[in-house]
């Protein structure tokens, strides 16, 4: 009967083992996940002109970035005008090029207004006015 009820006790802790130890896998792949989204920055690259989504910056790298098959990242600005002035909900994203060290204005290749380090961009109301009204 003890023999019995000792066994029982060693299951529970093994059960109880074996479930924390899913937990915190799944709460450390969590964590890595989130880190990454909050760290990840949209990227232009420089040889191509690709438009790089989600890409996480390497740490303590300076640009341009390696990665995704690409060799010459750059953190993009966005840009939410639209070329009658208008605010869109989804951005231009546009390579700054004193980024790229060149002493040169940037326009946006959409809209034509000069962009800048960072950009600033229109109020998250008038950007949710533009989703809704479908620009
Ligand atoms: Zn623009």
């Amino acid at each position: 009967m003890k023999l019995n009820q000792q066994t029982k006790l060693v299951v529970a802790v093994a059960i109880f083992a074996i479930a924390f130890g899913i937990f915190a896998i799944q709460f450390l792949f969590r964590g890595n996940d989130a880190a990454d989204f909050a760290n990840a920055v949209v990227c232009i690259d420089a040889d191509t002109g690709a438009v790089v989504k989600d890409f996480v910056p390497p740490a303590g790298k300076m640009m341009p970035w390696e990665g995704k098959g690409y060799k010459s990242l750059y953190a993009a600005e966005r840009c939410y005008y639209t070329k009658d002035g208008k605010v869109k909900s989804e951005p231009t994203y546009v390579l700054v090029k004193r980024l790229m060290g060149k002493d040169e204005e940037t326009v946006c290749p959409d809209c034509g207004r000069k962009v800048v380090l960072r950009n600033p961009s229109p109020s998250i109301e008038l950007i949710e006015q533009a989703r809704k009204e479908g620009r």
